[in-house]
This record gives C-alpha cells, sequence and structure tokens, in this order.
C-alpha cells in the first residue's frame, strides 16, 4: 500500500466514523466551507452547509486532508467572493512557530525557494535574498518546545483581549491547531463589523507596533523629585505591561541579560548592585530617577526590551483578513493528522496537545522513516530515527508519513 493511500484511508476512517466529534462553528449556515482534496491536491471554495450533518457527510465521501470554514458571515456564502454579501466576521489571531523566533527552529526547520533553490535554516524569510522569490518549500517540526512558546504567546495575547480590551472568557475560545500553534477567536457583537483597518489597529496593539516609549535627557523639578518627564509609566494598557514586564526582567536579570539590552558598564552595575531599591522606587513608586547612574536613557532601552518580551507574537495577515478561512474544529491537519481541538482558556497551562488532539488510537504500522527527530505523542516517546523500520502506533506513523519523512514499510 502506498503512503498516500494509508493515511487517505485513516482520514476516511475518522470521518466516517459517528463517534467523531466535529463541533459546527455558530451559524454554520452563513460561513464559506472549503476544502483542501487529498488526490486532486486542490483546494474546493465557497461551499455552504445548511446542517452539520450535511457536512459529515460530505466529509466522509470527499475525505479532504483540510477542511477550513470562513470567520466571516455571508449573505450568500456560495456566491463569487465580490456577491457574496459580508455581513461580518468574528476576530481571529493565528499564533504559529512560524512566526516566533525558537532556539530550536535552527535545528529543525528548513527551507528552499521554489524559484531558484536558495536554501536555508530556521524561519522562512519572506522573500528570497538571492533571486526575491516569495514561495518556498519548507520542512518543519511541530516541536514541543516551539509549541510551548507558542504557548507563551498565546497566554500572553489571551491576557491582552482579556485585560486591554474587555473581552470575556465567554467570548474567547482558544483552538490548537493541529500543527504548530494556537488559535484564539473572539466572537462578540462589537467587533463582528470591524474593517480591516480597524483589526489593523488591534494588530499594531497586540504586537506592540508603533508603541513609542518618551525618552530624553530633562528631569522635571517638580514636587516628585526623582521622577522623570521623559520616562514615566502609568497604570493602564501597555503602560502597565512594561512596568510588570520590567519588574519580571529585572528580578532575573544577570550581567548576560542586560548586555541583551544594550546596557553595559556603569549602568548595568547600578542595576545589578541596587535591584531591590530600582524595583522599589522606580518600577513600584515611580521615582525613575532615583538611582544614580540608571537614567532616561537605560530607562527607555529596558524598556524596548521588555516591549519585545511582553508584546504577543501573532501572524497578522490573519487577523487582518475579513474573508480568511481557518481550519475547522474537530478536523483533521493534513500535515500531522492531528486534530485542531478546542479546550478551556482556563486549562491553557496545562493543555498537552501531543495528548489531547491525537485522532488515531488504535493499532500499529510499519514504516521507514528517513529522518525524524525523538517526539512524543500520546504518552509515549518516538525517536530520533535515521534511515530505519519501526513498527509505530498509526498517529506516530501517519504524523511522520504527513511530514514526509517516513513510508508504510512494504
Ligand atoms: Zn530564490
Ligand atoms: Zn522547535
Amino acid at each position: 500500500m502506498s503512503s498516500r493511500d494509508f493515511v487517505y484511508g485513516k482520514f476516511s476512517d475518522f470521518y466516517s466514523d459517528p463517534s467523531t466529534a466535529i463541533p459546527p462553528p455558530t451559524l454554520l449556515s452563513q460561513r464559506e466551507v472549503g476544502f483542501l482534496l487529498f488526490k486532486e491536491r486542490i483546494m474546493l471554495r465557497h461551499k455552504v452547509f445548511a446542517r452539520i450533518s450535511d457536512l459529515r457527510l460530505f466529509l466522509g465521501e470527499a475525505v479532504p486532508s483540510d477542511v477550513y470554514r470562513s470567520c466571516a458571515y455571508y449573505e450568500n456564502p456560495a456566491a463569487e467572493m465580490d456577491k457574496k454579501g459580508w455581513l461580518g466576521a468574528d476576530l481571529v489571531f493565528d499564533i504559529d512557530a512560524d512566526h516566533i523566533p525558537t532556539s530550536c527552529n535552527r535545528i529543525h526547520d528548513e527551507w528552499a525557494c521554489s524559484k531558484c533553490g536558495f536554501s536555508g535554516k530556521g524561519i522562512t524569510p519572506e522573500t528570497c535574498p538571492i533571486c526575491g522569490g516569495q514561495k518556498f518549500d519548507t520542512k518543519t517540526w511541530p516541536c514541543e518546545l516551539c509549541l510551548k512558546s507558542a504557548k507563551e504567546e498565546t497566554a500572553k495575547l489571551i491576557d491582552m483581549l482579556g485585560k486591554d480590551f474587555g473581552f470575556s472568557y465567554k467570548e474567547m475560545s482558544v483552538f490548537f491547531s493541529g500543527h504548530r500553534g494556537y488559535h484564539v477567536h473572539v466572537e462578540n457583537e462589537a467587533v463582528k463589523t470591524l474593517d480591516a483597518m480597524a483589526r489593523k489597529e488591534i494588530v499594531d496593539y497586540v504586537s506592540g507596533l508603533g508603541l513609542t516609549i518618551k525618552g530624553g535627557k530633562a528631569r522635571v523639578r517638580s514636587a516628585k523629585r526623582h521622577a522623570f518627564r521623559d520616562f514615566s509609566l502609568h497604570d493602564f494598557g501597555w503602560n502597565k505591561r512594561l512596568k510588570l514586564g520590567l519588574q519580571n526582567f529585572l528580578l532575573k536579570a544577570t550581567k548576560e541579560d542586560l548586555k541583551n539590552t544594550g546596557i553595559k558598564g556603569k549602568a548595568a552595575a547600578e542595576i545589578l548592585g541596587n535591584k531591590e531599591l530600582i524595583l522599589k522606587r522606580c518600577v513600584e513608586e515611580g521615582l525613575w530617577g532615583s538611582v544614580k547612574g540608571v537614567g532616561v536613557k537605560t530607562w527607555k532601552k529596558l524598556a524596548e526590551y521588555v516591549k519585545d518580551l511582553e508584546s504577543a507574537k501573532i501572524d497578522t495577515v490573519v487577523t487582518t483578513d475579513t474573508h480568511r478561512l481557518i481550519r475547522m474544529n474537530g478536523t483533521l491537519h493534513g500535515k500531522t493528522g492531528l486534530k485542531k481541538v478546542e479546550f478551556p482558556l482556563r486549562s491553557l497551562e496545562d493543555f498537552d496537545p501531543f495528548k489531547e488532539a491525537v485522532a488515531f488510537k488504535e493499532g500499529t504500522v510499519k514504516v521507514f522513516v528517513s529522518d525524524a527527530p525523538e517526539f512524543r505523542l500520546g504518552g509515549n516517546v518516538f525517536g530520533p530515527y535515521k534511515r530505519q523500520t519501526v513498527e509505530l502506533p498509526t498517529a506516530a506513523a501517519v504524523l511522520l508519513i504527513c511530514k514526509g519523512r517516513a513510508e508504510v514499510a512494504s
């Protein structure tokens, strides 16, 4: 049996199984549904389903490798793009390891320009540095560390959406994407009709884009001695985030950490030697000028650095696109055979994608693995493998085949 037929068969079993749960999105009949077909490798778009039972029937017959639905609501979802009659869209965020710089991406991620073949390791560039091409063949891995980073970014995003934008936990949903990240959806009447520009403003806020931190030299002669006119942080929004961020950073900061922010020499020594005083007098009480040798310039550098730590690394394009198709909850990801799954916001910290998203829980299969790093799935650890035949649980075999790292052994 070819590897593709094997995976197709597993996906087919999954979608035909009546016990497979596919929770319908709100107002399914107003959404556009799209599919990527296994065999033809083409995208079917502009589909509409009145009921989830109709969609399930279709999935069982067509067996797509990927299933998407629009974030938008339409009068006529099946019409051509400009005739759909846009009624609104949920606010969606995509946090993907592809956009987060991690220390491991240079180990497990590779890219090659489709046009000129130039290749490299780590995060795929937007344009090829040699020919300017924008299409790449990529080889990535849903690695534990990368998913942990994606989860941290998701936590920051949810915190901002809750505290700074005032969305309730009821209005937000969080999902594992089935591959290398998380999705956050906000469904509420106020966001529904926001246009692309308004959504861009939200993107800028959560990613800290355009946030300027005041800086200069002047010291205020005011009632509050040791306060700066050109550096101060109040207790709301980003100001508060910077303040808490500074606190966290300074608590643990080493000489090396400070060097990363661009602070060396006397200023660094002053900070490291007066940590408690700085945390109390400066950060807590706002008397930023109360430690000699730590001036506006230093604070500005620190704040800029902390801004990067506190911002949420999202895929900005996804949020601003008001016609975006996003993977449907409960369906399989064609690159992994894992499910997109929703979980309670409160369990973000404990959520384990390598357990909760496993779809194929029975049987084993013999595969020839060309190359795979060590990985964990469904409570077991596998690999690393290099050019060897192994018998694996179905889910692990499907993952390796979908990632192009293994073939069914004959
Ligand atoms: Zn190129
Ligand atoms: Zn990684």
